[in-house]
């Protein structure tokens, strides 16, 4: 395994990183969730990262149980904190990145996980509802309290994240990462988010870097997914890969196989390696339904692509790719959610 530094702080974390996203407490069963876990420690991550929202709490409490009896020292845990979570029915209060909210939740979330501090604290989107004032003082004093080591933030666009960063600074904090969505087919964070985070000293820790599954070429255009596959999960994994299963998408994707046999490598691990090209990233979140994926996955680390490759991939992907700047932080609620 391959560490990189997480922004320009002194932490160090495991470039391929394991994600719980609709798997833990979700998808698949709590034995395979751990199997999961245990193949990612043998492959040398160190980094995890969760949601109190995964699974309404249940992924943190079945990755902290995973993880239990680990040297903490040893392991990077990252959670986060915005959409709405708790037991029916929630209160007015149960969500957003309020003061009242993120001191409950990161409470809750140290529970869940079994743990006494998190090394990184996020902010799962920007809340519009809320100063910003407000919540980095919230955060400055849950680093103060040693409650999280470090500050960062999850689709937030490139003027949000100065704004915050600026703030963390004058409270003596540090905000050093953003958590967008990035991979071949979905590359809205080049224009504007990487350079702003290039000069505030923040790096990229990235979501989906396989396209949910998509980029390792088991969807075939005009078949049914895979058995088992996130495509293929009614609990909510159908609807969220669901934007990048066109035929076209999938016909372009399936030409990308040429160029991951040639360099030796699993169209997975060609994904994989793909956003760890980009010096602004951390580390690629990578999720995993079964242990042999994860072994496959952590073989994309330290992989250099070389730059006629990285042509003809965008080549063959051609219009497939959506690299529109003005797409960074949609997926923020314009109303507030309770
Ligand atoms: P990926 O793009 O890595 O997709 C992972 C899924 O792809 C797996 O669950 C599995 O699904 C499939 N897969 C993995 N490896 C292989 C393989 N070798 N061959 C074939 N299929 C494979 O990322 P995710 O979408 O899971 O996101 C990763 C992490 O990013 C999350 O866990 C979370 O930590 C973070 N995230 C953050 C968000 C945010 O808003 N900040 C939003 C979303 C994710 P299956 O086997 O079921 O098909």
């Amino acid at each position: 395994m391959d560490f990189r530094y997480l922004g320009n702080s002194g932490l160090q974390i495991s470039e391929i990183t394991y994600g719980n996203w609709l798997t833990h407490g979700s998808q698949v069963e709590n034995d395979v969730a751990t199997a999961c876990v245990h193949a990612a420690l043998d492959a040398g991550i160190t980094t995890f990262d969760t949601a109190d929202v995964y699974a309404n709490g249940r992924a943190e409490e079945v990755l902290g149980a995973a993880l239990a009896g680990q040297r903490r020292e040893s392991l990077e845990i990252f959670t986060k904190v915005y959409w709405p979570t708790g037991p029916e029915p929630m209160g007015k209060n149960d969500t957003g990145l309020s003061r009242k909210h993120i001191m409950e939740s990161i409470d809750a979330s140290l529970r869940r996980l079994g743990t006494d501090y998190v090394d990184l604290y996020q902010a799962h989107r920007y809340d519009l509802f809320t100063p910003l004032e407000e919540t980095m003082g919230a955060f400055a004093d849950i680093v103060r309290a040693g409650k999280a080591l470090y500050i960062g933030v999850s689709e937030w666009s490139p003027e949000q994240i100065r704004a915050g960063h600026a703030l963390a600074r004058q409270l003596g904090i540090s905000l050093i990462s953003s958590q967008p969505q990035y991979s071949m087919l979905w590359r809205v964070i080049e224009p504007e988010v990487v350079p702003t985070c290039r000069d505030l000293g923040i790096s990229q820790i990235v979501w989906s870097p396989m396209a949910q599954g998509v980029l390792s070429g088991k969807y075939r255009p005009g078949q049914p997914p895979p058995a088992g596959s996130r495509a293929t999960d009614e609990k909510g994994g159908a609807a969220m890969i669901k934007h990048f299963l066109s035929d076209d998408t999938l016909t372009k994707v399936a030409g990308l196989h040429p160029i991951a046999e040639e360099l030796g490598l699993s169209m997975a691990q060609l994904a994989i390696a793909w956003v760890l090209q980009n010096d602004n990233v951390a580390a690629a979140l990578v999720g995993a339904s079964r242990p042999e994926q994860v072994a496959e996955n952590v073989k994309a680390a330290g992989v250099a692509i070389p730059a006629d490759a990285m042509t003809r991939i965008d080549e063959v992907l051609g219009d497939a790719v959506n690299a529109d700047g003005k797409q960074v932080a949609r997926s923020t609620p314009a109303k507030r959610l309770l």
